[in-house]
């Protein structure tokens, strides 16, 4: 057999262990717990995750670390919520759960050890002046004042900072290394601030807090991290990560390597703008199935493992680009096309009355689960007299190919009988109310008998026996490509009719849909019960998962 060609992050790994430099390797993947994950994080999950499970013969492991450093942001629903999609999209951290808070000593000592190296200095200058003394590209940046103060100097006021004798803005540490480097991350940045704030773990026993670039890298080095996958924004980051490995007490040396992150179109994936659209209402909650957090997707009905081989498909790479999220829904199509069981629903009912078929008469017909798999069996629905159909496979007056119910037409019931068309009733505004059928009897199961045209089959549910069901109609979010970049914000681009919502019959065993079931609704699209309102036997709630086409345009 063929092996797959790697990409150029396994290919790095491959040969790290083919070399012998290392034994096996470690990954992670660090959210921060200030939102919940969205689908541009499963690329993540899945490389970070994915490596460790192909490499789990030499003891590969993936961490998953909360970022939790910074004060201000994180809640602990965040935390249970990242862990709960990071398992439900497939993937286990075993032992490895890691908290960034628990490494607050150590970041200190790393500090102090800086300044001791005369590598960190504390600067009392303005945020604002520190700002405007970076320079700029063309312009190098000037020295603090406080850049030479001697390592005892230093030692003390970090000592201060630390005991709380500065507010915020007043000090911060620096790490000194060149303020006329090419590279503006490297122009002394700021590696400790103050923050008089209280931290969900380590309460309010800090008041200085270590900076991203700086506990990072001190991060990946203490759990033994070996390659340390991020998006390419930190590859202008990477040579302070070095910086810091190289002079830091560290117990190991990981190496950081970038690639680009997933864009989507029609969506939107800051977890800040998330955060917006939550709080003002915009979407009903962070797992609303119109949001793109992994959550959102589960509530929508979309498999894990079309989630995992849509970022499979994307493939690992350093160009920047954007997905089309019909991609996305291809692969949802895909897999569900081949595991959803089959039903009966309708969602815009128009009765039906069979004229020929006795009123308390009914019988079971079988119907497939799934057309082209007969080992997922058949079920039984009962017809009766009285069906609902949707409105539109009927018309009043229609043109030549349109193969379902008019005047005078046939049409087949689905597993049932083949029906004539003798007449119709409207309702005071003019609508049809009322479709009048003769059944053939014995065409069930059997051809058209000679002289009757029947070329189309429309999905029914009997007026008697079934149940009523809620029906979310979800569609895309955004009404256009690029949200972010919409003149008046994405707010304004929302899609209005991203959720409809109506009234459907649906056939009697969809009472029993156990929440997160996802069914094909017959010729309508691919529906799933709802995770959260559905109660089997009590409160139907179905979600549109996708319908059967792209409607897009695509
Ligand atoms: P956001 O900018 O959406 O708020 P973030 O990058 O700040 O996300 P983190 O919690 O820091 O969120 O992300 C954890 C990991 O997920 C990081 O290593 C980050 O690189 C990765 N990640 C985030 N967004 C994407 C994306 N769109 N594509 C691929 N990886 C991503
Ligand atoms: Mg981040
Ligand atoms: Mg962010």
């Amino acid at each position: 057999t063929e092996t797959p060609k790697l990409d150029f992050i396994r290919e790095i790994i491959a040969a790290d262990l083919a070399s012998g430099k290392h034994a096996t390797t470690i990954t992670r993947f660090p959210p921060e717990p200030n939102g919940y994950l969205h689908i541009g994080h499963a690329k993540a999950i899945c490389l970070s995750f994915g490596i460790a499970q192909e490499n789990a013969s030499t003891g590969a492991k993936c961490h998953l670390r909360f970022d939790d450093t910074n004060p201000e942001k994180e809640e602990s629903e965040y935390v249970e919520s990242i862990k709960e999609d990071v398992k439900w999209l497939g993937f286990d951290w075993g032992d490895n759960l890691y908290f960034a808070s628990n490494y607050f000593d150590y970041f200190h000592d790393c500090a102090v050890e800086l300044i001791k190296k005369g590598l960190a200095y504390v600067d009392r200058q303005s945020p604002e002046k520190i700002k405007e003394t970076r320079g700029n590209l063309q312009v190098p940046g000037t020295a603090s004042p406080s850049r030479d103060a001697s390592v005892d100097e230093n030692l003390e006021l970090f000592a201060r900072m630390r005991a709380g004798d500065f507010k915020e803005g007043e000090a911060v540490l620096r790490a000194k290394i060149d303020m006329a480097s090419p590279n503006m991350v490297m122009r002394d940045p700021v590696i400790y601030r103050v923050l008089h704030a209280h931290h969900h773990n380590t309460g309010d026993a800090w008041c200085i807090y270590p900076m991203y670039d700086f506990a990072h890298p001190l991060e990946d080095a203490k759990e033994h991290v070996t390659h340390s996958l991020c998006t390419l924004e930190f590859e202008i980051h990477r040579p302070f990560y070095e910086w810091v490995i190289a002079n830091c007490p560290v117990p190991a040396k990981p190496r950081q390597i970038e690639f680009s992150r997933l864009n989507l179109n029609f969506t939107v994936m800051s977890k800040r703008k998330l955060l917006t659209l939550v709080k003002e209402g915009r979407v009903n909650s962070w797992d609303d199935p119109r949001m793109p957090t992994l959550s959102g997707l589960r509530r929508r009905g979309y498999p894990a493992a079309a989630i995992r081989s849509f970022c499979k498909g994307l493939g690992i790479t350093k160009f920047k680009g954007t997905t089309d999220i019909a991609l996305l829904e291809h692969e949802v199509r895909g897999h569900l096309n081949e595991v959803a069981p089959r039903r009966m629903a309708v969602l815009d009912p128009l009765k039906l009355v069979i004229t020929n078929y006795e009123e308390d008469r009914s019988e079971e017909v079988p119907v497939p689960n799934h057309p082209g798999k007969p080992e997922m069996g058949e079920r039984h629905v009962l017809l009766t007299r009285e069906l609902w159909i949707e409105r539109d496979d009927f018309m009043e007056d229609p043109p030549k190919k349109f193969f379902r119910l008019g005047p005078d037409r046939y049409v087949r019931l689905r597993g049932g009988y083949i029906v004539k068309c003798t007449g119709f009733e409207k309702d005071a505004e003019g609508n049809v109310s009322e479709v009048h059928c003769e059944y053939l009897p014995g065409t069930i199961g059997s051809d058209a008998p000679e002289g009757v045209k029947c070329k189309a089959a429309i999905h029914w549910v009997s007026a008697k026996e079934g149940r009523e069901a809620e029906v979310r109609l979800y569609d895309r979010l955004f009404s256009v490509p690029d949200p972010d970049g919409a003149d008046e914000g994405f707010v304004s681009v929302l899609n209005p009719e991203s959720l409809k919502t109506v009234t459907a019959w649906v056939e009697p065993m969809l009472a029993d849909a156990e929440p997160e079931t996802v069914y094909q609704f017959e010729r309508v699209g691919y529906f799933v019960a709802d995770r959260r309102d559905h109660v089997a036997g009590e409160k139907l709630v179905f979600n549109r998962t996708v319908a059967l086409r792209d409607s897009w345009g695509g």
